[in-house]
């Protein structure tokens, strides 16, 4: 990221009347127009959550665990901003109110505050702001999304520190965008502004006006007249409220924006440099995502959590980008992986399927269902593609197909006769504590010949990781017998990174997380190497 040393403008994003309406989507695209007229852009996401950071929240609640090249854990967030902003993204991008809360008491107990009584109001909401600053350093603009909706006693201390800020910095330098939602009326065949001037009210109650206002809805697109009545009721002027109706696919949100000509609202406010934005990337992207193409490819997913897309959200992803650039659908198809083993019914999905995917996870549940998934696409020469602990029970499957009854990893079975998987030695005693896994980018080295080399194009490969075990070395020697080949090691030997299968069109499985660099432009290797051995069939 171009870096500048100049007065960096910063735009703060809130919500009203209620969550999970693409807030996160908004902020990212208002970033994507801002980029595209050649402005340098960071983003960050203000959580209003007690917890330090989201690696130990829950992934069917709150949506996958998104993580950073420096091994930050993060929201699902921070994955659309890199996806719409094309970049690479760090911990400066993730704050959650706990990481915060916990400097300041740390501060407290090493006596920093010399005596002071140390507040929400100034200590904390100062604590908050360094955060920001340090985070927007060298960029043109800084976008900061704050979570939840306004009026949460949670999200009170960030709204409080962008106010302050905003005195500091005037108003040439800040802009406030507050998201919100217009429901719809079915009786009276009307969308209804009234829930989102109250959000606005709600606001201004704490001292914030909104200078943009982005109007969320669901079907079509609400009459224009609500425009003069949000304006009139908030203050915002007329050009600078933007409708926002449910997209055909994310990606389009930044063209909506444009259309609106907001950026150059934005620009105008800010003392921003407009050029004439580049676009053609996301038309292209846009054009791909709504094309219908001849041949579809259904992929399973065996997973433990099968009722949340957000669970599962970059792998989704992933497989629809690889989708655009190999011209198929690809039709996501959930194999409930707890039910499995017993279930004949679940059982029968497997034979419809053309490729199998089994993503990261954690903890027994679900783990024989994901072996047996491994297991039928090695006997069928299926293809697959295993993501993380989707190695693991690779791992377990080979083994045990060659007559290791018992293997496991030893986070399953602890007393298994063979650990064909286990902790890595750094990471003993540290099982379920934050922060503590093997967590970001490291290096992999894959060898001469392997379909993994082949399908990367390179020798020498980064990617991200989350995990707190490993294969077992005291295994690696009998791989060839079971069928299998360690494809690719970490530079100093020690850690098997990827495992393919010898003798299968498409066995390909990794230690890391490759979904989370597969971006809309820029589809993962892998997974379009996955689809395209389902067409070679
Ligand atoms: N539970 C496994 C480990 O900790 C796999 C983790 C994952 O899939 N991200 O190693």
């Amino acid at each position: 990221m171009a870096a500048r040393a100049k007065q960096t403008k910063f735009i703060f994003v809130t919500g009203g009347v209620l969550s999970g309406v693409g807030k996160g989507i908004t902020a990212a695209s208002i970033g994507t127009i801002l980029k595209a007229r050649g402005l340098s852009v960071n983003i960050q996401k203000c959580d209003p959550y007690l917890n330090v950071d989201a690696g130990l929240l829950n992934p069917r609640e709150h949506g996958e665990v998104f993580v950073t090249k420096d091994g930050a854990e993060t929201d699902l967030d921070v994955g659309h901003y890199e996806r719409f902003l094309d970049e690479d993204l760090t911990q400066a991008s993730s704050l959650m109110s706990g990481r915060v809360l916990l400097k300041v008491i740390e501060d407290e107990r090493a006596g920093k505050y010399q005596g002071e009584d140390v507040q929400i109001i100034p200590h904390l909401t100062a604590a908050i702001q360094d955060n920001i600053t340090e985070a927007a350093k060298g960029f043109d603009v800084h976008i900061v999304e704050i979570g939840g909706t306004v009026g949460d006693i949670e999200s009170l201390s960030f709204l409080e520190a962008i106010r302050e800020m905003s005195l500091k910095l005037g108003p040439d330098n800040c802009l406030f965008v507050q998201v919100v939602y217009l429901p719809y009326l079915g009786t009276s065949g009307e969308f209804k502004t009234k829930p989102a001037q109250n959000a606005v009210r709600e606001l201004l109650r704490l001292g914030i006006a909104p200078d943009i206002l982005m109007a969320r809805s669901e079907f079509k697109p609400p009459a224009r007249v609500v425009i003069p009545k949000l304006s009139m009721f908030s203050g915002v002027e007329q050009r600078a409220i933007v409708l926002l109706p449910n997209a055909q696919t994310i990606y389009q949100v930044p063209l909506t924006l444009e259309e609106a000509k907001i950026a150059d609202f934005i620009t105008q406010r800010l003392n921003l440099r407009n050029h004439k934005p580049d676009m053609n990337a996301w038309h292209r992207i846009v054009k791909s995502a709504l094309t219908r193409y001849r041949k579809t490819i259904r992929v399973g997913v065996i997973a433990k959590y099968t009722d949340n897309q957000d669970t599962y959200f970059c792998v989704f992803e992933a497989l629809r980008t690889a989708g655009w650039a190999n011209e198929v659908n690809v039709d996501i198809v959930w194999v409930n992986a707890e039910i499995l083993p017993r279930d004949s019914k679940e059982q029968a999905k497997l034979e419809t399927l053309d490729a199998i995917i089994v993503p990261g996870g954690f903890g027994p549940r679900g783990i024989e269902g994901k072996v047996l998934a491994a297991t039928y696409a090695l006997d069928n020469k299926v293809p697959y593609l295993g993501l993380c602990l989707g190695l693991q029970v690779a791992l377990i499957a080979a083994a045990r197909r060659a007559g290791l009854k018992g293997a496991n990893s030893t986070e399953f079975d602890k007393s298994t006769p063979d650990p064909v998987v286990s902790t890595m030695a750094e990471q003993i005693g540290k099982e379920n504590t934050g922060g503590t896994m093997r967590l970001g980018d490291y290096t992999c080295l894959l060898e001469r010949g392997s379909a993994a080399r082949k399908a990367y194009g390179q020798e020498k490969i980064v990617e991200r990781h989350r995990h707190r075990y490993e294969a077992n070395n005291k295994y690696r020697d009998s791989y060839e017998a079971w069928g299998l080949k360690g494809s690719g090691v970490s530079p100093d030997g020690t850690l098997v990174e990827m495992i393919e299968a010898i003798d299968h069109p498409y066995f390909l499985t990794t230690q890391a997380h490759p979904e989370f660099l597969s971006r809309p432009a820029r589809p993962h290797p892998l997974f379009t190497g996955l689809l395209r051995a389902v067409l070679n069939k």
